[in-house]
């Protein structure tokens, strides 16, 4: 998405940063200035970023010069990791609205209705999210309530059955209100658990298309109004929605078109100043072009570090369509106490059978960062095919591990020569960020210990076709994810996630 080229240019400053020898003042402002750039150039408004500026100086100051002895005592690379930290979490405060957002509930009419301005993607985005619930388990239902444009019933039809979505709608009648309110009764009555309701999007007079929306919402009482906006309008959305909100009281918002457009960040922005909640964003003109929007993911996944809450949405879409595997997969994780290679390598299979490959691989901590700009489906289908031949050269004791008896702690005294690729190159075989048991914490109490890579992945590497330096990535990939899997509330929380709605 374009978004990546704001990541791409925060990530340029972030190296930047690791470039200079002492991280002063004068260093975390030449970073803020870069970043801030950026942000400007993506259309965040202005005061946003003055205040993310302040505030990434506020807490940098405290943390960096005003701790005392303890202060003195922090290494160049822990000082670097507070900015860069400050940073990342002042980007993600800048798109929380901090509000908690809709979920339908099962075994009941869940009705949920679209606003929004023609050519915002309203049609496509209600089929959309029709099409992510009804894969999630949700008999879903879409009404179109839009009389207005010509053609519009035609649209959504068309989409409904590509998408083989039960539809109402009609040709002849021409009450946008009858219309909704008989759609809703009668998937009511046949028990669907979401109906989406696709409203006009245009009239002759502004006026009259948000006395209209107040009509529908009256006829249909939806438990969930959904604005959708345009990503292209940049900041100019705080206005738009605003305008929406005091018309039609909605209750999150959709915004559309992040693969297409520079000015995405001040979009998402602007909507998060008016403390409403953004529920999905398009990313595309398909129908599986959805996400669920959650800050923090989002700034991880734009940042090239990945969005491992996303990628178990997606994976459970196949495990909705194989629940007997679901069943499975789930007693495993339950008993087997840790999430293992092959648990990864499982859930790899999965989002590999679920396409399109280059928007599953930004979703992969790291993954994203190593396709050239952005990357292409092709690019991305290699490089995790490439971690699927890693792991078929594993023994079955290194399948069911956490990974770590790939990785030796270097002797402080002697260090070892490093390992040859099979090439006769050099690779990088120490590596401060893997993880092992002696590893210490980062504040500065403890030292890390690097580590380098042992023989096992040189015979990884060897029997898979790749170098020592992709076996090392992928364990570091790997690592990131069964963190995060841990930090999603262990066993319980994935299962609870793998069986929950969103
Ligand atoms: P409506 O008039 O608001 O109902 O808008 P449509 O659903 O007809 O969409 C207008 C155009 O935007 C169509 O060409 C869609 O394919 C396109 N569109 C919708 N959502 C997205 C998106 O997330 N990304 C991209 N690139 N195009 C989108």
């Amino acid at each position: 998405m374009v978004l990546n080229e704001l990541g791409r240019r925060i990530n340029a400053a972030f190296s930047e940063l690791s470039r200079v020898p002492v991280v002063d003042d004068a260093a975390v402002d030449g970073l803020l200035k870069s970043v801030c750039a950026a942000l400007l150039e993506s259309d965040v408004n202005v005061k946003l970023v003055q205040g993310l500026r302040n505030n990434v100086r506020g807490t940098v100051k405290e943390q960096l010069n005003e701790g005392g002895d303890k202060a003195t005592r922090l290494t160049e690379g822990q000082r670097r990791n507070i900015v860069q930290k400050a940073i990342f979490d002042h980007l993600v405060q800048l798109i929380d609205p901090g509000v908690e957002t809709f979920k339908p509930k099962k075994g009941k009419a869940n009705v949920i209705m679209f606003v929004g301005l023609q050519g915002s993607g309203k049609t496509t985005s209600c089929t959309k999210l029709a099409l992510y619930y009804q894969k999630r388990g949700f008999k879903t239902g879409l009404v179109c309530a839009d009389t207005f444009r010509a053609g519009a019933f035609d649209q959504l039809k068309q989409n409904a059955a590509k998408a083989n979505l039960p539809f109402y709608g009609s040709h002849t009648e021409t009450d946008p209100v009858a219309i909704a309110g008989a759609g809703v009764a009668s998937f009511k009555q046949a028990k669907f658990d979401v109906i989406i309701v696709d409203t006009s999007g245009r009239h002759k007079q502004e006026g009259e298309l948000f006395r209209e929306m107040v009509e529908i919402g009256e006829a249909v009482t939806p438990d969930q109004t959904i604005m959708v906006l345009d990503a292209s309008i940049g900041q100019a959305a705080e206005g738009q929605s605003r305008a929406f909100k005091e018309a039609a009281d909605y209750g999150g918002i959709f915004v559309t078109k992040l693969d297409g457009h520079a000015k995405g960040g001040g979009a998402i922005s602007a909507v998060a100043a008016t403390k409403t909640p953004i529920l999905f964003i398009g990313l595309g003109e398909h129908m599986t072009d959805i996400e669920v929007f959650r800050p923090q993911p989002f700034i991880s996944k734009m940042l090239g570090m990945g969005d491992i809450s996303g990628l178990m949405d997606k994976v459970q879409e196949v495990q909705m369509a194989n629940p007997e595997r679901q069943q499975e997969m789930l007693k495993k994780i339950e008993q087997g106490g840790i999430f293992s290679i092959r648990d990864w390598r499982e859930q790899l299979s999965n989002i590999m059978s679920m396409g399109p490959l280059s928007k599953l691989a930004g979703m992969i901590p790291g993954l994203g960062q190593m396709m050239s700009g952005g990357g292409n489906d092709e690019e991305a289908g290699r490089k995790m095919k490439k971690m699927i031949f890693i792991t078929d050269s594993m023994t079955r004791e290194e399948l069911d591990s956490d990974g770590s008896l790939f990785f030796a702690p270097v002797s402080r005294k002697k260090k070892e020569k490093k390992p040859d690729e099979a090439g006769g190159k050099q690779v990088a075989s120490t590596s401060t960020a893997a993880p092992s048991s002696k590893e210490k914490d980062a504040k500065g109490k403890k030292e890390k210990v690097p580590v380098r890579m042992t023989a096992r992945a040189r015979r990884v590497a060897k029997g898979s076709g790749t170098s020592v330096r992709e076996v090392e990535e992928f364990l570091m990939q790997y690592r990131m994810i069964s963190k995060m899997v841990k930090s999603m509330g262990g066993k319980a929380g994935w299962m609870k996630r793998m069986q929950g709605a969103k």
